[in-house]
């Protein structure tokens, strides 16, 4: 029996190591590694100037590195030209050529390669049907929508079958509502074709909606790379916290193994870095309570005064002054709790949040 062509894998690792990018004296990547798994679907997310974009273009081939690798399966290719990596590419200012067709764009990459008439419209014709615009394929890009535009991009990224796929803000020039209808068609899309996929972006719900997994850039530094859940759920410092949603963070003591917050002992999980110069609790709005008297005892407690309660449509957001002076967010649902039983303005509140969701970070 003869091994058919098709059974080459559909999608490689990628491994990253030791990637170091200067610009005089600005470090865009210092010490970058990352293993990415076979088609798995991780972002590089982290605030402008963090050097995403610059991480992406070492993986195409357009950035040279001073230092470190890339390899792609076993191959190394760090000295490769982009053209002979066979990534596929959708780049935020990788522009479409307005003049000429649907069909002209898409298989553009096809010609280039010296693939046939023929096999260049079938191939476009499948494509189409993967972005869903079947019979797209004569009109001109100046006739269609920006969300049609951006499938037609991705289209032209992925009509050579690449085993590897790369992204950077793809998204961003959209609106909100089809940027989360392209978000969740993308990731649809990620799922029936299983390429390794690279998305790039600063917008950390994009990344938790669409990802396996996120890499956290800072500084050119890789800070946490973990699943959506785990980084959300356990960020490993005051700046991942921070970057991965709505948060407040209270100081926190460190005394003999202990940990404390206004002089009085938190129950957690997490445990202190001895060295660490500063520990802080992380408060996520809608993980604390408001707590009655005979709940106490299971909760770690804050006491204060509410100084707002925003209605916002599905949730209400307070913000409650406490004893130590420091302001908390509380988002709770109204679903759970009617408006009329939520504490008014200038209501004395003990906020509970429960050990299980008492994390501390590192500040820094
Ligand atoms: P991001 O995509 O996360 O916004 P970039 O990778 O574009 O970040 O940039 C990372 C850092 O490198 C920034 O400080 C940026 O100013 C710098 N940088 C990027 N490209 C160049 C360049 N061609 N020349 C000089 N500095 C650059
Ligand atoms: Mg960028």
């Amino acid at each position: 029996m003869t091994i058919a062509a098709s059974s080459q894998p559909s999608s490689l690792p990628i491994s990253i190591s030791g990637v170091t990018k200067k610009y005089g004296a600005v470090a865009a990547l210092s010490d970058v590694g990352l293993q990415i798994k076979s088609g798995e679907f991780m972002t590089l997310l982290g605030p402008s100037g963090s050097g995403k974009t610059t991480l992406l273009m070492v993986l195409a081939g357009f950035i040279r590195p001073d230092y470190g690798s890339v390899r792609f399966g076993e191959e190394e290719v760090i000295l490769k030209a982009p053209h002979l990596r066979g990534v596929g590419m959708m780049f935020q200012n990788y522009a479409l050529f307005p003049h000429m067709s649907v069909e002209a764009n898409i298989g553009y990459p096809l010609k280039i390669r010296g693939e046939s008439r023929n096999s260049i419209s079938a191939k476009v014709a499948e494509v189409l049907e993967t972005v869903q615009l079947a019979g797209f394929g004569r009109r001109r890009i100046s006739e269609l929508s920006g969300g049609q535009r951006q499938r037609i991009a991705l289209a032209r990224a992925i009509v050579f079958k690449p085993k590897i796929l790369l992204m950077d803000e793809p998204l961003s020039a959209l609106d909100k509502n089809l940027r989360e209808l392209m978000q969740i068609e993308l990731r649809a899309m990620h799922e029936r074709l299983g390429m390794t996929t690279v998305l790039v972006t600063h917008d950390q719900r994009e990344a938790l909606t669409m990802s396996d997994r996120i890499a956290v850039l800072r500084d050119g530094r890789v800070v946490q790379v973990d699943t959506s859940e785990d980084l959300y759920a356990a960020p490993n410092s005051e700046f991942v916290a921070a970057f991965m949603g709505e948060s407040a963070f209270l100081p926190v003591e460190h005394r003999g193994g202990e940990l404390y917050f206004s002089g009085k002992k938190l129950i957690t999980e997490s445990v202190a870095e001895p060295d660490a110069p500063r520990h802080l609790v992380v408060i996520r709005p809608e993980k604390l309570e408001f707590v009655q008297a005979g709940e106490r005892g299971r909760y770690n407690c804050f006491e204060g005064t509410v100084e707002r309660m925003l209605f916002q449509g599905d949730t209400c957001l307070g913000h409650v002054r406490l004893t130590s002076g420091d302001l908390v967010p509380v988002r709770r649902g109204l679903r759970e709790s009617a408006k009329s039983t939520l504490p008014r303005v200038g209501d004395h509140v003990v906020l509970g949040l429960h050990p299980s969701e008492t994390r501390i970070v590192t500040g820094g």
